[in-house]
């Protein structure tokens, strides 16, 4: 029966997919469980925090039995993978994108001022800009991103707009209105996918706007997540797996498979 089959799996990569516990290479359960999916017909969106180019490439290097049919990159952009491979992007949505950040980005100015002063003095914040205008920073390690970001969240307060995506030593400025949840959201409505019909898995704080449940019903988590991850998961009726990365995620799948067969 139809019903059976999830229509859309949305999965974080680093971390998610690959993590220190594996090589960069497609896991086997994770690759049975893609073929089983794609043989049902389901779709799949890697939903990362990488650029379009370093998605392509990580994609490249897992060689997955089947390739996803989206990389929603930068924790907000859409593109959709053409029948001969080229990777285009959702204009609409993108360009939306684009301009809300340049027009939040061009009245952040007192912001990103305080932002530079503090990375001009602080060896381990590095701030990365893009077109010449700041857009975002790495740390040296992860307790300097637990200082960056008590440093950030009330400069956010005086731009209620101003918010930012994280995901371990990295982190992105960001329009408060896109992250990794309102891109899958927003794949939801072009494809008119329910969320009742979507599968998600995550591992940082960048995938807890695609976790809690608003637009997926079956989010789930590989045991390596951090645990802010497994509360939002845990408290969504989501599924914590046992394992470590793609092989949890492949965990997931099947449980979850199996309670929509019963
Ligand atoms: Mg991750």
């Amino acid at each position: 029966m139809v019903m059976s089959h999830f229509r859309l799996l949305s999965t974080d990569f680093d971390g998610t997919l690959i993590s220190h516990f594996s090589d960069g290479r497609c896991a086997p359960d994770f690759a049975n469980v893609l073929v089983e999916h794609k043989k049902s017909g389901g779709l799949w969106a890697v939903n990362t925090g990488r650029s379009l180019e370093h998605a392509i490439e990580g994609v490249g290097k897992f060689q997955p039995p089947v390739q996803p049919d989206f990389l929603l990159t930068n924790e907000r952009e859409i593109f959709h993978r053409t029948p001969d491979g080229r990777w285009v992007p959702e204009h609409a949505w993108n360009e939306m994108c684009y301009k809300k950040h340049d027009d939040l980005f061009a009245q952040s100015i007192d912001i990103f001022d305080r932002i530079r002063n503090l990375a001009e003095g602080h060896p381990g914040i590095n701030l990365l800009e893009e077109n010449g205008q700041p857009a975002g920073v790495i740390t040296s390690d992860e307790n300097v991103m637990h200082e960056f970001v008590a440093f950030l969240e009330p400069e956010c307060q005086t731009m209620p707009t101003f918010s930012y995506q994280r995901n371990t030593i990295y982190l992105r400025f960001a329009h408060s209105d896109y992250d990794k949840g309102s891109a899958l959201g927003e794949l939801c409505r072009i494809l008119q996918i329910s969320p009742l019909d979507v599968l998600a898995a995550g591992d940082h704080f960048n995938d807890i706007s695609m976790l809690d449940g608003r637009y997926a019903a079956h989010p789930c988590c590989p045991s390596n997540a951090i645990p802010e991850v497994c509360s939002i998961v845990q408290a969504a009726g989501g599924y914590l797996a046992s394992k470590p990365a793609a092989v949890g995620v492949a965990e997931a799948w099947h449980f979850f498979y199996s309670d929509r067969q019963k």
